[in-house]
């Protein structure tokens, strides 16, 4: 009997189960979620959600009637424990198994956190899920109450983002990075410098090259963070925000190949016939054999049509430009392309001013373009990049041209 079995109701599983309906798939589809709501948007969990600015229902994807029209059955609160790909069956936490005709798994990925006895106090969180964000909200308005610091260990999009929401509801916040400047991994020297001096504005504090050598329980339900300079920072909560690690685990004991994540091509195939995967708990081996990974909506919601359309016997692989965004203390970045190994950018608009852009070269061509509060550039950059087309940088650098007029050409 035909019945696609989801592993993950978040973003890569509910567009999957989706784009599964509306390609004419009129066989079961079951969506099974460990969590116990039904997907939700993870993004405003470290910006509206968190503020207390947004409601329940303005989080959740889909009602529950949605779901039901769509005939997508969602099992919340339903974990599973292993694969069987030859017996084409997953075992639940609960002992009973499913049958299935295709598997998708959409498992996600699980922050990383530091080993540290101050964990058991509840001061010490990081930020995954809807359960997380609650608790760290209840923690934030105690820190607010009691004029206590929130002090964010890793100098990402989570940590930052939350940094921002805090100092919205009026906490005091340091920010400790290990690496010489914020958001290292993914943005140009020019634009963490840009962000470094945002959080300054308002009111944070910044604190580079922080190495942590420990984190204590301390007096009065607080936390002290220790530095291997022998800096302390007392806090009524530490958000960790040191990265994710893709949620593999079940792929690799069925013998899947994984590499820090389910290795999928361009249409979600993984190394075992009929199981696809998609989103955050994958890695994408590249035509030139190169392995990429990608945490975002964007990808999450490529690959989970990719990997359905595979389901559905179509040839639908996920090519589109990577883009990203991030919204810290009422300012938008928005990310189109991989900067990675550029060798030279320039700035479009003016970085002291009300929007702008840096557009990243490796050699002549453009390899992706960072945009703050600039939606236009923005768009413009995705298109210039499917296209393959490449201003020049005094082109790209100049307000007097419309860039858009140079796809055409390309
Ligand atoms: C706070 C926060 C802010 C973010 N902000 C942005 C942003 O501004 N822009 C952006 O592009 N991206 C952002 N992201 C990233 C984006 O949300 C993720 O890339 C996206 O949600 C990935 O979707 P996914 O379906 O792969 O994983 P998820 O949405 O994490 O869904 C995976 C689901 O699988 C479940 N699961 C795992 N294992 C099992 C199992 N064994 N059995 C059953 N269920 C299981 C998990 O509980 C989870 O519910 C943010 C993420 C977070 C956490």
């Amino acid at each position: 009997m035909k019945h696609i079995v989801i592993v993950g109701a978040g973003q890569a599983g509910l567009q999957a189960a989706e784009t599964l309906r509306a390609g004419g798939f009129d066989a079961p589809i079951t969506l099974l979620g460990e969590e116990a709501h039904l997907p939700y948007h993870r993004p405003p969990l470290s910006k509206a959600w968190l503020a207390g600015s947004l409601g329940a229902d303005q989080l959740a994807m889909r009602t529950a009637a949605a779901l039901e029209r769509k005939q997508i059955a969602v099992r919340t609160g339903t974990k599973v424990v292993s694969i069987d790909t030859a017996g084409q069956s997953v075992a639940l936490a609960d002992g009973s198994r499913l049958g299935y005709s295709g598997l998708l798994l959409a498992t996600g990925a699980t922050p990383r956190t530091l080993p540290c006895a101050a964990a058991a106090t509840g001061a010490v969180r990081v930020l995954r899920s809807r359960d997380d964000a609650d608790a760290i909200s209840a923690r934030l308005a105690h820190c607010a109450q009691r004029g206590l610091p929130l002090i964010v260990v890793g100098g990402g999009f989570i940590g930052l983002e939350v940094a921002a929401t805090a100092r919205q509801l009026g906490v005091a916040v340091t920010i400790l990075e290990a690496a010489p400047r914020l958001l290292e991994r993914v943005l140009a020297q020019s634009l963490s410098d840009w962000y470094a001096r945002l959080h300054l504005g308002h009111g944070a504090r910044v604190v580079l090259n922080a190495r942590i050598s420990g984190i204590e329980a301390a007096a009065d339900d607080t936390v002290e963070v220790h530095l291997a300079d022998g800096r302390v920072f007392p806090a009524g909560l530490v958000l960790v925000g040191i990265g994710v690690d893709a949620n593999d685990a079940l792929a690799r004991d069925a013998g899947i190949e994984c590499a820090s994540g389910i290795v999928v091509d361009a249409h979600g195939r993984t190394s075992a016939p009929g199981v696809t995967a998609a989103g955050d708990c994958t890695i994408r081996r590249l035509d030139n054999g190169e392995l990429l990974r990608l945490e975002s909506v964007q990808n999450a919601v490529e690959q989970g049509r990719a990997a359905a359309s595979t389901l559905l016997g179509l040839d639908r692989p996920f090519s589109g430009t990577p883009w990203f965004w991030s919204d810290q203390h009422g300012r938008k970045l928005q990310i189109a392309g991989l900067s990675r190994g550029a060798d030279g950018w320039t700035v479009r608009g003016d970085m002291q001013g009300d929007g702008f852009s840096v557009f990243h070269f490796r050699g002549a061509r453009l390899i992706a373009v960072d945009s703050i509060d600039a939606a236009r550039d923005h768009l413009v950059a995705r298109k210039l990049l499917a296209a393959g087309a490449s201003p020049t940088p005094a082109q790209a650098a100049d307000l007097t041209l419309d860039l858009a007029t140079l796809i055409d050409g390309a």
